[in-house]
């Protein structure tokens, strides 16, 4: 896809968000947008930010970090923040741990303190989301919403960390009634556990096909690959899974 196709594209999903924001008498500037590169190349990644982009999202731990740094080699002075948001094996947090600016995908204990031994010491804390199962799939990742709490006292509790807020990736669902309840679910939790003390400023939740139903329940933070990039090939990387 084009440089300019990709600049038309965000233009479209910044209107979307406004459109949606303002139908819910919420400001626009509380929502941020991820651009989910996973699949395409450093020459995407530099066309969105030439749009204006900042924080970039990746599944595959590899891909994105080869990608940091050809996007680092073309553009030193570019500030970028990138995400992980893919599954994360146990054996493979360090990858993550020492290039990432956040992981999205926390769901287990074990998983966040790899991630907390692993940080070097010379990066600021690495931003965590803990991921919720909140449709309560048995294939999916996340920690169901009743262990959420737990989970989230015990990120926040660790060195070299810092938690930030919820996650959640509910199924998907032909009816837009449908499509809020998980939302609003993730709505309801984040306020509980912000009630409970815990410092949480991160919602993230919605994709290129639920946008207006993630902002009009709460989400400030959307996470968008297609409507920006368009459809994806098959992973690059050989033995790394797609999801979703
Ligand atoms: C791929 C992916 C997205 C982006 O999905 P689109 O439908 O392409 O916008 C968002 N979140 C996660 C966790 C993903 O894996």
């Amino acid at each position: 896809m084009s440089t300019a196709a990709i600049a038309h594209n965000l233009q479209r999903v910044r209107q979307r968000i406004a459109v949606a924001a303002q139908a819910a008498g919420r400001d626009p500037a509380t929502v941020t947008l991820l651009a989910v590169s996973k699949t395409f190349g450093a020459e995407a990644v530099l066309a969105a930010a030439a749009a204006g982009q900042r924080d970039f999202g990746e599944n595959y731990a590899q891909e994105g970090i080869v990608k940091m740094a050809q996007v680092r080699e073309a553009a030193p002075a570019l500030a970028l923040r990138w995400h992980f948001i893919g599954p994360i094996q146990s054996n493979k947090t360090r990858p993550i741990a020492e290039h990432y600016d956040a992981v999205q995908s926390v769901d287990r204990l074990k998983i966040a303190q790899r991630l907390a031994e692993q940080r070097p010491a010379h990066l600021p804390p690495l931003d965590v989301l803990v991921q919720i199962n909140v449709s309560g799939e048995a294939s999916k990742s996340g920690v169901p919403p009743a262990e959420a709490e737990a989970l989230a006292r015990a990120v926040a509790a660790l060195p070299g960390l810092r938690l930030r807020g919820l996650m959640a990736i509910p199924a998907p669902t032909d009816d837009d009634q449908l499509a809020r309840q998980p939302f609003a679910q993730m709505r309801a939790l984040f306020d509980r556990l912000r009630a409970a003390g815990l410092p949480l400023d991160i919602l993230s939740m919605g994709m290129s096909g639920d946008i207006e139903a993630a902002v009009a329940e709460g989400a400030t933070m959307l996470r968008v690959g297609t409507a920006i990039f368009g459809a994806r090939r098959a992973p690059p990387v050989p033995g790394e899974e797609h999801q979703p």
